[in-house]
């Protein structure tokens, strides 16, 4: 495939709007999915998620925007014109049809061997082959969906749209599910966009996550991105947990400014958003935070905290989680490895804590819209 057909397929959205009645579902939003990506959509119930999904599927049409594929806008082509397929959350099989004839149904009921040919690839790929004559009920949650990505994929969309597809299935399939659906995603090499309200899902198989509050992309960036440096509070504690606490920029030193968190100095790293006075709060994510005993030699270079508590221990396997009061009244987490070489620490035990200056985040109050 040349480079210039790639683009002519990638999907674009341009200050696409939703209204119901006075209710703004979707705001404005901007979208740019680059053809063969997996993009997800991420957020809370009621964000605006699936109404997004709906008008790219075209059985919703914008208050206002435009919708491309390529240079081919289809704001308003019917469902059906659409390069588009979905695949919901209720997988919509024919319960009369074997798997076969479900998926080769996506075909549009061309009757052909080069049909069963296809077929045969696409069971291949869903690895679905020996169950080809079941009909839906006797099959599992996971094998039905199978059977409705199959049929989704049939006819080659330039976009699946995947509408909490996993949602049915219980956790641990779920897990296995979401690492299926990225091989056979990278084996098409079609764009995958896939709505989710669940943060490790969409950090597990997408290449983009477009993190959605309240109508609006508060951001959008890859995975490890998004996590290690979130903008707004709500994208520091939707995607993982995080502490965060308030302070006001004091002054700068090199790639670090000084925030003044309750009369404690601290370095984070520079960023063009912040300005001297300016306030907010300084993010750490809890498994970046080391726990140690008072006055114990911390040889590493970092942010120094004393005058801890520990008020909480809990044993969780592959990790202790501590909360640590702070002298201003908060509780930290605190996300401790268990390599089995430390004691762990107890309730009500004195300590320090640290973190590595560049592991911090620092928030304006100023960006958080909502
Ligand atoms: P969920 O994860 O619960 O499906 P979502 O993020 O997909 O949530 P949407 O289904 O897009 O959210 O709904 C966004 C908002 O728009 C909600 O407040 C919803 O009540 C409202 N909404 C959606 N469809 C309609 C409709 N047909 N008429 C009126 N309001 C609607």
């Amino acid at each position: 495939m040349s480079q210039a057909s790639e683009g002519s397929r990638s999907l674009h959205l341009s200050q696409v709007t939703k209204e119901f009645a006075a209710f703004r579902a979707v705001d404005s939003l901007d979208l740019d999915v680059p053809h063969g990506s997996f993009f997800a959509l991420l957020g809370p119930s009621g964000c605006g998620k699936t109404t997004t999904l709906r008008m790219v599927a075209g059985l919703e049409t914008p208050t206002s925007g435009t919708i491309r594929i390529g240079d081919t806008d289809i704001t308003y082509a019917k469902p059906y014109q659409r390069p588009v397929n979905t695949v919901f959350q209720s997988y919509a099989l024919f319960p009369h049809l074997d798997v076969h004839e479900n998926v080769a149904f996506g075909l549009r009921r061309r009757k052909s061997k080069e049909v069963d040919r296809q077929v045969s690839e696409m069971l291949a790929l869903v690895e679905l082959e020996s169950q080809a004559r079941k009909k839906p009920a006797q099959l599992s949650g996971g094998q039905q969906q199978r059977v409705a990505l199959a049929r989704a994929l049939i006819n080659r969309p330039d976009v699946l749209l995947l509408d909490e597809p996993l949602g049915a299935l219980d956790l641990k399939l779920r897990r296995s599910m979401q690492i299926e659906l990225k091989r056979i995603q990278t084996e098409v090499g079609l764009t995958f966009v896939h709505v989710t309200h669940d943060q490790e899902e969409a950090m597990t198989m997408a290449d983009t996550v477009a993190v959605m509050n309240a109508g609006v992309i508060e951001q959008m960036g890859a995975p490890a991105e998004l996590y290690e440096n979130p903008r707004t509070t709500f994208v520091a504690n939707f995607l993982g947990q995080s502490n965060l606490i308030a302070g006001k920029v004091v002054g700068r030193e090199g790639d670090f400014v000084k925030v003044d968190m309750h009369g404690i100095v601290v370095s984070v790293p520079f960023d063009r958003a912040h300005t001297d006075g300016g306030e907010g709060w300084v993010g750490i994510r809890p498994e970046k935070v080391l726990v140690a005993e008072v006055g114990e030699d911390i040889d590493a270079p970092g942010n120094h905290l004393e005058g801890g508590v520990v008020t909480d221990v809990s044993f969780v396997g592959v990790s202790t989680q501590y909360l640590v009061r702070m002298p201003w009244g908060q509780e930290l987490q605190v996300f401790e490895q268990n390599t089995g070489r430390r004691r762990l620490f107890t309730h009500g035990e004195k300590v320090d804590i640290s973190w590595r200056p560049e592991y911090a985040f620092l928030l304006d109050a100023s960006q958080d819209a909502h």
